[in-house]
């Protein structure tokens, strides 16, 4: 914590003079960030308890009980200004992104979330700015059961950055490394339709239908959360991810910590007809292969089990699509419908490519 509002300043702070928060039409009165976390972040619809939080915002750690014979499953996100959103963002939409994100990995692990942490920081106190963030993230925590359970708060460029904690029955996770030769890849959803909306977000798409443009911007902006489907994969699926690079990449990464080859038949890629509509026909491959940001799942799962998985999904209303099988080679081949391979160029996202 750094001291703020003490004058004169007893912290020593590298940029002690950026350091104040300043409320605008306030007359510039500093507010120290335990004032920001008390008004917005430690708010009763937000940091909400559960059985699994023994201690949430307040104290130097939160405390989380876990159910007895269980793993707990973390993972991290940030997201960046101008990186992975414009200044101009919504906040509320920001919000919902931020944590659904995060919650895709613990969907990928089959892990029930328990709580969040939020480290954030901010340029200014922008008062409306920041009831609209709480707002978004408030409706997510709450549909999954997910309560803000501590954080950091500071000043700097707008960054948001969520750390998920969840648990999973002891050796039950959903790994990378499971895949079986002759196991089928699976992916729930439809693919590309978040790389679709980045034209709708340029307004570079005006032939498209207001509804075609709601559906796109919905999929970047409001994941789907694949929560209850990795937790229904539980004990069936032998690996999954969650698609957050794009499929090419995110299934090599399978392949890669099972150790084992794949054919994809291009012809099965689910594509949903808002991305029909918003892509010509000979790019639709490789934007649903190597768009990012589906945050759908791929899982690979044994033929038997099939069926059985399928079903569970149903009953979520998940949809989900045979797209190939693993087998012992060395590299992923794409096929067309002939079986033929077809030789494509699909790179997925990288921060340093
Ligand atoms: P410390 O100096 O011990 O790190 P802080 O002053 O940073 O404590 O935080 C005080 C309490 O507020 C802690 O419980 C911390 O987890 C919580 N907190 C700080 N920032 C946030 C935030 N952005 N969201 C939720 N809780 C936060
Ligand atoms: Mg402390």
């Amino acid at each position: 914590m750094v001291f703020w509002t003490v004058q004169p300043r007893l912290c020593v702070h590298w940029n002690n003079a950026l350091s104040e928060f300043l409320i605008p039409g306030l007359n510039n009165v500093a507010v120290a960030e335990f004032d920001i976390i008390a008004r917005y972040f430690a708010q009763a619809d937000l940091g909400f308890t559960t059985q699994n939080i023994a201690l949430g915002i307040g104290d130097d750690c939160a405390l989380l009980s876990l159910p007895v014979n269980s793993e707990m499953a973390i993972s991290t996100d940030m997201l960046l200004e101008g990186v992975h959103f414009p200044a101009t963002a919504d906040p509320f939409l920001l919000a919902q992104r931020s944590l659904l994100v995060n919650l895709s990995d613990l969907a990928a692990m089959g892990a029930t979330p328990i709580g969040f942490t939020l480290a954030i920081s901010l340029p200014a106190i922008d008062e409306q700015w920041l009831q609209e963030f709480c707002k978004g993230l408030t409706k997510v925590a709450q549909a999954h059961a997910c309560p803000l359970i501590g954080g950091d708060t500071t000043r700097g460029p707008l960054s948001v950055c969520i750390t998920v904690h969840g648990w999973v029955p002891k050796g039950e996770a959903l790994k990378r490394s499971g895949a079986q030769a002759g196991d089928l890849i699976c992916v729930t959803g439809f693919l590309g339709d978040a790389a679709a909306a980045l034209a709708v977000i340029q307004g570079k798409s005006n032939t498209l239908t207001e509804v075609d443009q709601a559906s796109l911007l919905e999929a970047y902006y409001t994941p789907k959360s694949c929560v209850a489907a990795g937790q229904a994969l539980r004990g069936l699926a032998s690996s999954a991810i969650d698609i957050s690079d794009g499929l090419a990449s995110d299934l090599r990464h399978i392949l890669k910590a099972s150790n084992k080859g794949a054919k994809v038949r291009l012809d099965t890629l689910p594509m949903s007809s808002a991305f029909c509509s918003a892509t010509p026909t000979a790019d639709r491959v490789i934007l649903a292969l190597g768009g990012g940001d589906d945050y759908e799942l791929c899982f690979t799962v044994a033929e038997k089990n099939f069926a059985e998985a399928e079903s569970r999904l149903r009953q979520l209303g998940v949809p989900v699509s045979r797209i190939g099988e693993i087998n012992t080679g060395a590299d992923l081949q794409w096929l067309a419908s002939d079986g033929n391979v077809v030789e494509l160029d699909v790179q997925g996202y990288t921060h340093f490519g």
